[in-house]
């Protein structure tokens, strides 16, 4: 089997340039043509893994299937390439550092000094190398997070300048993408931030082969000639990355560029034909062609920064394009909901055609959650709860239609008389929290005749999960007696997994993460239906 070929993706100039959009829609134009592509990221930050960020950090956090907690990136990856990405698609520099240091508390050093170079920068050498290694790929895209000249990438700069020697001419490349900024007052496009940050690449040793330059406005054939003479690229090899429309014009623009074209030539990659987009062009045309509107609203805490609830509405993007129907979305904050008074809140919530009361931590907001379904349900709007929201569906069935007022989780009020939520076996507030939650796929079986068993048209499903506490299955006779089905249960354990309210239209709550299986090629049937029960 011919060995994999390495694509490096390096940012300067600054962040937020969309280097995560670049690698999935270049690995979709690969893939397109028959390649197998994988993706992967390296973050520098210390931590070990997103999963114990805020929000308000860096986004929402991504489960792959196998558990690990990732960065939002590689939920672009899966949903442009229809792929599924492994533990070994995110490594961050605390995650190099803590095998580093275990190997040097094993004695592996063998009474060696441990140092940066060449230490970490072969433990990096040796996380890019294992997707390839797999022999399951015949690309591997990898992602370097953060900015050429940060002194925290220097270390993966240097790994990358490493690979490329050792991999030889034609086997590995570097695409630097760099903002091309426009002046207003000149009229002009400036190109001196892209060579000064090649510079800065170039004084690490790294010459890279394409740059990619983001921009407001077209780059003349003067404009490309210029960055070409003084990067030391080919003029082919510049590539525009003009501002789009959506993200999921970006593959077809690259395309035009012929990214795809240039990274294959350079890689000596040859035998596969032009990229089958059909079925990425008909999605977008339907997105780009709706025949009307819902508006959904999304509750939830983080809302000031919409990247916290990523796969959601990208989920709901998905959904929308399948049902030729643009859900607009609506943030709601919880913690406003909460002191609202009722006049208000009505006319807040009667404008929406369906609610998502989204996942979550923590106690902040958390009653506004509960009104919203309280809403939700009394109103028979359509109502989706993910995870927190699922755990927010059953306290509210609990104190209003069970009678059961004093329920609640045991997440935000462990002495409550009546806890339907509560800690997983071996789980509880003190536990360490560092990837010790319930994390990844797990089976689900699903009862006929359910909403939920129409909605994914199977009786066993698997989906990914990320959380603590669950539904306390000593209450599971009385709120089914009350009028709650748990339509979904892992078969092992019998976990709640999914709960409906089988007299109302369309009101399900789900345990695990539907969001993040969704692609463009296959919405998740639960947002498909869901946006479809908005439309009605
Ligand atoms: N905080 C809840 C739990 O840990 C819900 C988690 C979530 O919404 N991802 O169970």
């Amino acid at each position: 089997m011919p060995a994999a070929k390495f694509i490096f993706v390096t940012g300067g100039v600054s962040s937020s340039l969309g280097k995560g959009i670049i690698s999935a829609s270049l690995g979709k134009l690969l893939r397109a043509r028959g390649m197998r592509v994988t993706i992967q990221k390296l973050d520098p930050y210390i931590n070990v893994d997103p999963g114990t960020l805020n929000p308000y950090e860096h986004g929402e956090c991504y489960v792959t299937e196998d558990g690990a907690e990732t960065d939002l990136d590689l939920g672009h990856y899966e949903r442009f390439l229809n792929i599924r990405t492994s533990q070994d698609n995110n490594v961050t520099t605390g995650r190099i550092y803590q095998s580093v240091i275990q190997k040097e508390r094993r004695g592996d050093y063998l009474g060696k000094t441990v140092q940066v170079i060449p230490h970490i920068t072969d433990e990096i050498k040796r996380r890019i190398k294992l997707l390839a290694e797999t022999g399951k790929y015949d690309v591997v895209i990898t992602e370097i997070g953060g900015t050429v000249g940060d002194i925290e990438s220097l270390p993966y700069i240097e790994a990358v300048r490493q690979l490329k020697y050792e991999l030889g001419l034609g086997n590995a490349v570097v695409i630097h993408l760099t903002l091309i900024p426009y002046l207003s007052a000149a009229g002009e496009l400036k190109t001196k931030p892209t060579q000064y940050s090649v510079k800065t690449l170039l004084e690490q040793g790294v010459q890279p082969d394409i740059l990619v330059g983001r921009t407001e406005h077209p780059l003349s054939p003067e404009i490309r000639a210029k960055i070409a003479l003084f990067c030391n690229v080919s003029v082919d090899a510049v590539i525009e990355s003009i501002d789009a429309e959506s993200i999921y014009d970006v593959p077809l623009l690259m395309k035009k560029e012929e990214l795809d074209r240039v990274v294959m030539e350079k890689l000596n990659i040859s035998g596969y034909g032009e990229p089958d987009l059909e079925s990425w062009e008909s999605f977008l045309y339907t997105l780009k062609h709706p025949l009307r509107a819902v508006r959904i609203g999304i509750v939830g805490k983080y809302i000031e920064l919409k990247d916290a609830y990523k796969s959601i509405t990208e989920a709901l993007i998905h959904a929308g394009a399948a049902n030729r129907c643009k859900p607009e979305i609506e943030w709601i904050h919880s913690e406003d909901l909460q002191d609202l008074g009722e006049e208000d809140f009505l006319t807040r919530m009667k404008k929406l055609d369906g609610i998502l009361v989204a996942p979550g931590f923590g106690n902040r907001g958390i009653e506004g959650k509960i009104r919203a379904v309280h809403f939700a349900r009394t109103h028979r709007i359509p109502f989706f709860g993910i995870c927190l929201g699922m755990q927010c569906a059953v306290i509210e069935f609990a104190r209003y239609a069970a009678g059961l007022k004093e329920a609640h989780s045991a997440e935000f009020q462990s002495r409550a008389s009546h806890l339907v939520i509560d800690y997983l076996h071996g789980q509880s507030e003190d536990v360490e929290k560092g990837g010790t939650m319930r994390l990844g796929s797990f089976d689900c079986a699903l009862v006929t005749g359910s909403l939920a068993h129409k909605v994914y048209g199977k009786e066993n499903i698997s989906e990914r999960h990320r959380h603590r506490l669950e539904f306390n299955n000593q209450y599971l006779d009385r709120l089914q007696e009350a009028g709650m089905l748990a339509s979904g249960r892992n078969p092992e354990l019998g976990l709640v997994e999914i709960v409906e309210v089988p007299e109302h239209p369309w009101f399900i709550g789900t345990q695990f993460h539907p969001e993040y299986s969704s692609t463009v090629d296959a919405p998740h049937p639960l947002f498909v239906h869901f946006v479809k029960a908005a439309m009605t």
